[in-house]
């Protein structure tokens, strides 16, 4: 292309971009960076593939189930272009390692799905002076920007405070259009190119809002904070904090430990249980959408309708109560105690750990 010429590709041959994740967004970003001849992607990602993610992860293909993500993307990447060299992370990125990692690197793209790396990414490039290509995904809606570049916001600018724990669902509760990340992914992966080859108008200073539902684009302006405590005039955040107090994590992992305290049931035992005939009434928590998945046979009352029809429920007879993964089942637990109910079970782990442990054709989602 004559904007981007011999020059330019060698632009892209010298640059060096750090991947925050392999999973959504970090798939089609990564493919489209290696394809384009970027010289050196740096991944990070600790975690290890799941049936779960394919529908948005192509870096991960059906046979990878198990496999690391890092091991996974390196060898699809290396497929793509056995030219780029690959310096792979094998960590969770935290206030210890972020700034290590982002030194060496142009600039880092970020593809985390949740609020305590997002603070920690856009920290850490607001310190180490990289520019922060952003993009984030929820449900049927995205956004994108360019944060941390020389004299832009950051996302401190735009999201002073996180939201409070809980109220935002992860996309592994409230789902995902699988193509979303793809949408957002080659948009990070086109800005990336973008600030490597010093061409066109980058996306610093605006946020780009899409809405897949409606298929509608749209753009904010993003000014920079005089004030904001990591990028502004008189920063009060000069190294590293604890981002998992920050957003309040710690508290939402004591309500997690508090919910493990209720009486379990394992899934052997229950099926043990049932087999041999004992009156056992199985309450299922979750959504009907869910329920339309896959089900035990139990009596549906989603969480939230617990509290009006709680009157369906026998308090004499044993209760086993569960959910997808066991912790909306606890609350239930705790809400039926508090009107009287003694004797309910929690199954641990839900309705996945029934897959795994008893019954494997109950379909994973
Ligand atoms: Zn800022």
């Amino acid at each position: 292309m004559p904007e981007v010429t011999l020059e330019g590709q060698k632009k892209l041959k010298g640059a060096r971009v750090l991947c925050v994740g392999a999973g959504g967004l970090g798939s089609p970003l990564a493919l489209y960076l290696a394809a384009a001849g970027v010289g050196t992607l740096g991944i990070v990602d600790f975690d290890v593939v799941d049936f779960t993610n394919l529908q948005r992860q192509i870096l991960h293909h059906t046979r990878d189930v198990g496999r690391r993500k890092l091991d996974s993307a390196v060898e699809k990447l290396e497929a793509v272009n056995p030219f780029v060299n690959i310096e792979r992370f094998d960590t969770l990125l935290d206030s210890s390692n972020a700034i290590g990692i982002f030194r060496d690197f142009d600039m880092v793209a970020d593809g985390t799905d949740n609020f305590a790396t997002r603070y920690l990414v856009n920290d850490a490039c607001v310190l180490t002076g990289k520019p922060n290509v952003y993009a984030s995904i929820f449900r049927f809606e995205g956004q994108a920007s360019i944060f941390a570049a020389p004299d832009g916001p950051c996302y401190r600018c735009l999201y002073p405070t996180p939201p409070p724990p809980g109220l935002v669902p992860s996309c592994a509760e409230g789902g995902v259009l699988g193509v979303l990340p793809g949408l957002l992914g080659v948009i990070q992966a086109t800005e990336v190119i973008k600030l490597i080859l010093g061409t066109g108008e980058p996306l610093i200073g605006r946020l780009l809002l899409v809405d897949a539902l409606d298929m509608r684009f749209r753009e904010l302006k993003v000014r920079k904070n005089p004030e904001c405590p990591v990028c502004g005039a008189s920063p009060t955040i000069r190294e590293l904090v604890d981002y998992q107090e920050f957003c309040g994590i710690r508290g939402e992992e004591s309500a997690k430990d508090k919910a493990q305290n209720v009486p379990e049931i394992q899934p052997e035992e229950l099926k043990r249980r049932l087999d041999a005939g004992e009156s056992l009434f199985v309450l299922d928590v979750r959504e009907p959408h869910e329920y339309a998945i896959c089900h035990l046979g139990g009596h549906l009352i989603p969480l939230g309708e617990l509290p009006n029809r709680v009157h369906e429920l026998d308090s004499s007879r044993e209760i086993v109560v569960h959910c997808k993964g066991g912790i909306r089942s606890a609350k239930a637990i705790d809400l039926l105690r508090q009107y009287g109910f003694q004797r309910t079970l929690n199954l641990a782990g839900g309705i996945l750990a029934w897959s795994d442990k008893v019954d494997p054709s109950i379909p994973k989602y």
